[in-house]
């Protein structure tokens, strides 16, 4: 183990001497308080240190000592549930020890060494096991089975395995190699932040996670294993979006990451997140969820180590079989820890004082995303989607942050403040935004939906483009100078954006909208620019084309209870047939 000595303490960035033995990403102990840091930087004997806790009072001369191991977090049931500091430390356990602020160098462990699980093995002695094989399980939560996984680079034989009722640290198992040495196994893993869990192979998402919202789903599409980018311009309801993405999404697990900038920001999610309920099972949503916190109190160092814990933990989730999704917000307050120790070890600075590999970390995180087959004998299928959101200065786009992030996901949900001052939820520009993910989801809609939904999707995609041109030309000569097919293209741009993409979260019906009643919505709109379009080739009069009676049911169809779906939308479907057809061979009489 090396031992330094401080020459020099700028923030959170503290430098060491004589740590020649030291490795880079080694965690190392600081001064006699103790206080966790990381080697980012070595240089002859000199080493930079990130220091994760308040550095006020050091200097020059006090210690500093490698712990020679990487920084890890702990793997193993009772993650579920907890609220973590960005260095895996347990904050409600901490605030039990010490009071509400964090004591420096306080040394606690990550997951509850008291408690006893129930472990029920799912292998028996004789047993061949591989690393990712599954030996037994734990009911974590009630929403969460735990399974056991052999650790990565162990193989062998159980000689014994031990059901019941254990700690985390206790065997459960025990294994013999190949050359007949025995090896215990608990329920902990550690899993150093840094480096990707390995997995068997990975698979082009092709998915959708669905979310229940429309403007999602339908529009801009995340696939299971995706990854995604929303900006959330001050007051354009980004919170009520990670909300309705929590509590909604085909996830198994949600792991939610916050670097508020402002310490409310985040005591806000603190409180809230505990109150949600899952909608599926009426147990609270946190039965599902692991929140990584920076609260402002932290040093900025700590949120650069927090977006490595929360995806080592997903992975691990995932390595287990399940769907996961994480958060991460914002990935800007992210990217200026990043800037605020490049600029103190006075790196050269790239573009707005971000250091030249903002773009490659960007990827880095992202890149932990993905569907994957897991490591062992039997192999599970598990995914990450990963969901940053960006807080651009003024919500221009063009900064770096948002730039380095667009290059990098495959969606970008583009809240837009000017909706959300217009009330139109949730206010995800359907100009702006985007899914690369379209065309094999596409392919799952017409398997899994209705062969249709593509086409609808692009059409109606069309009529909102249709829409911008033509406000313009209204904007500039009036409505006066539209033409009956003009006309007919902005009412059914209005009943796309009024009737479909708008969605209350907060009504008990529409919060949620299943992939199946989305196409019926969507279908009976697009119904009726169809029919309209033929109408409108005879002499009609638009205007009653416009306000024909089954419109208004239209209006209200988000709200039709599932179980009624198919029979109210075909009833509404037979109703606009008939009061069109009406209409066409009434026209005649009227003009
Ligand atoms: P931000 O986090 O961007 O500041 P919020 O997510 O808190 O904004 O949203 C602000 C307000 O907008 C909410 O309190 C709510 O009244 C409204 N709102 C946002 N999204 C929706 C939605 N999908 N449905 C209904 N109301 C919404």
């Amino acid at each position: 183990m090396s031992k330094g000595t401080i020459v020099k303490v700028s923030g959170p960035l503290v430098v060491a001497k004589d740590m020649r033995d030291a490795n880079m990403f080694d965690v190392v102990r600081v001064s006699d308080e103790r206080l966790v840091g990381e080697i980012i930087e070595m240089r002859g004997d000199r080493a930079s240190i990130q220091v994760y806790e308040e550095t006020a009072g050091l200097g020059p001369g006090e210690p500093v000592e490698s712990t020679g191991m990487p920084l890890s977090v702990e793997l193993g049931p009772g993650i579920i549930e907890n609220i973590f500091d960005g260095i895996q430390r347990p904050l409600v356990k901490i605030r039990e020890m010490t009071g509400s602020n964090i004591t420096r160098g306080i040394e606690v462990d990550s997951v509850d060494r008291q408690k006893k699980w129930e472990f029920k093995p799912v292998k028996k002695p004789g047993d061949h096991v591989e690393n990712g094989d599954i030996i037994g399980t734990v009911q974590e939560t009630i929403l969460v089975e735990h399974r056991i996984m052999v650790p990565f680079g162990i193989s062998g034989t159980i000689r014994s395995i031990d059901g019941g009722s254990h700690t985390v640290d206790e065997t459960v198992a025990v294994l013999e190699d190949s050359d007949g040495k025995e090896i215990n196994l608990t329920m902990l893993q550690k899993w150093p932040v840094r480096k990707q869990r390995p997995y068997k192979q990975k698979f082009t998402p092709d998915e959708p996670l669905v979310t229940g919202q429309r403007n999602i789903d339908t529009m801009f599409p995340l696939a299971k294993g995706g990854m995604a980018a929303i900006p959330g311009p001050f007051g354009s309801g980004k919170t009520v979006v990670q909300h309705q993405l929590a509590k909604w999404s085909a996830a198994d697990i949600v792991v939610y990451i916050g670097c508020g900038e402002r310490g409310n920001e985040m005591t806000d999610v603190l409180m809230e997140f505990p109150e949600l309920k899952d909608p599926r099972s009426g147990e609270p949503l946190m039965k599902r969820t692991v929140l990584i916190a920076n609260t402002s109190d932290m040093p900025v160092a700590a949120r650069e180590a927090s977006v490595y814990t929360g995806i080592t933990i997903a992975e691990y989730y995932r390595d287990m079989g399940y769907d996961v999704a994480i958060i991460a917000d914002s990935t800007s307050r992210w990217a200026e820890a990043l800037r605020e120790m490049s600029a103190r070890l006075e790196e050269m600075p790239g573009e707005e004082g971000y250091p030249a590999y903002l773009g490659s970390r960007l990827a880095q995180f992202y890149e932990r995303a993905g569907k994957v087959m897991s490591l062992g004998s039997e192999g599970r299928m598990g995914s990450i989607s990963a969901i940053g959101a960006v807080s651009p200065p003024g919500g221009d786009l063009s900064e770096p942050v948002t730039q380095a992030t667009l290059r990098i996901v495959k969606v970008f949900w583009g809240l837009d403040a000017q909706l959300a001052y217009s009330r139109h939820f949730p206010a995800i520009n359907w100009l702006i935004s985007y899914s690369l993910y379209n065309d094999r989801i596409a392919k799952w809609s017409e398997e899994n939906v209705s062969k249709d939904m593509p086409k609808l999707k692009s059409d109606a995609m069309r009529v909102l483009q249709e829409e911008a041109s033509l406000q313009e030309v209204v904007r500039l000569v009036g409505m006066d100078a539209l033409s009956k097919g003009e006309r007919l293209t902005l009412e059914a741009a209005r009943s796309i954006r009024e009737d479909f993409l708008y969605q209350d979260a907060m009504h008990e019906i529409d919060t949620y909208c299943a992939p199946a009643k989305q196409h019926r919505m969507l279908a009976i709109i697009m119904k009726f620019y169809y029919m309209g379009r033929e109408a409108i080739a005879g002499d009609i009069d638009i205007d009653k084309l416009f306000s024909i009676p089954v419109r208004e049911k239209i209006g209200r169809a988000r709200f039709v209870d599932q179980d009624k779906v198919a029979a109210e939308f075909s009833l509404m479907e037979q109703e606009m047939e008939e009061q069109v057809k009406a209409l066409v061979s009434g026209g005649g009489e009227d003009a």
